[in-house]
């Protein structure tokens, strides 16, 4: 069966390598059936420490037509799908809502993911990174993974986005949580939201190339999406070209030994779900 990347970025975003078309022909390559380009949202409405991560405002415009020239230009060999990795960030959201409505109509869907975590005092701490290791330490690694599925369980409730991005993200640097009882409790929470919210939940690959060698979500959480019935999709989060697909088929013949049936697709925000072969 041809899989498809849905979580997948470039250059422009300051912290990939590669350009759209390097990562479409190693889908190509990959014998994908879709690609979907989600770079990073402009992050100018996140504090300031978080603007290098993604491309300024005024080359959003560029970076829609780019994807829609190698749509046609690739139409024969793979569908390439347009959409976003966009923060959500609960005191910038407003904005986000505003900023990005010119480029709503051209998205087959739009990933959310927390990457800033608010803190009072510190405006927020950056979980993406490897520097925030002794602030979340600090600060106490149980609060920080709670705080987190509160701004993940507020995302979800404002309806906006489709796909959940690495779904459990603090555990990136090895950090587990000591009562792994009370931070499950709050992930069976936001389970709960994304069941009544129609969202999909991305298997993304890309922890199995870093130091937590598990995929986001964890096993787990999976099985749980799985019983739910919550639609799976699949991301690499690939910041190389290398990385598309990563581990894709192996992944997906472990997950359905635990009942996998189905996966998703999004066309103009519409979910599909492909029956698994
Ligand atoms: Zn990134
Ligand atoms: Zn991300």
């Amino acid at each position: 069966m041809q899989y498809w990347d849905y979580h997948t970025h470039s250059s422009l975003c300051n912290h990939a390598i590669g350009t759209i078309e390097d990562y479409i022909t190693s889908a190509i390559e990959k014998n994908l059936a879709e690609i979907g380009i989600s770079d990073h949202f402009p992050m100018d409405l996140l504090p300031e420490h978080f603007h290098i991560y993604a491309m300024p405002l005024n080359e959003f415009p560029s970076y829609i037509s780019e994807i829609k020239r190698l749509q046609a230009k690739y139409i024969s060999q793979i569908k390439v799908k347009i959409a976003s990795e966009v923060d959500f960030f609960p005191t910038a959201f407003n904005g986000y809502k505003r900023i990005i409505k010119p480029f709503l109509d051209d998205f087959d869907y739009i990933i959310g993911s927390v990457h800033a975590v608010p803190w009072q005092g510190i405006e927020a701490i950056p979980i993406d990174e490897v520097q925030a290791i002794p602030m979340i330490k600090e600060l106490g690694v149980d609060r920080v993974y709670l705080e987190y599925y509160d701004t993940l369980l507020e995302m979800i409730k404002t309806n906006f986005y489709n796909i959940v991005g690495h779904f459990d993200l603090p555990k990136k640097y090895g950090l587990f949580p000591q009562d792994s009882d009370k931070i499950w409790q709050k992930i069976l929470q936001v389970l709960d939201q994304i069941e009544n919210s129609g969202m999909a939940v991305e298997i993304n690959t890309s922890g199995l190339y870093k130091n937590v060698k598990q995929t986001y979500p964890k096993e787990d959480i999976i099985k749980e999406l799985i019983q739910r019935k919550i639609p799976i999709t699949l991301g690499s989060d690939a910041h190389s070209p290398k990385y598309i697909g990563f581990k894709f088929q192996e992944i997906i013949v472990r997950i359905k030994k635990w009942g996998l049936t189905s996966l998703c697709q999004f066309s103009s925000y519409e979910n599909n779900l492909i029956p698994l072969d």
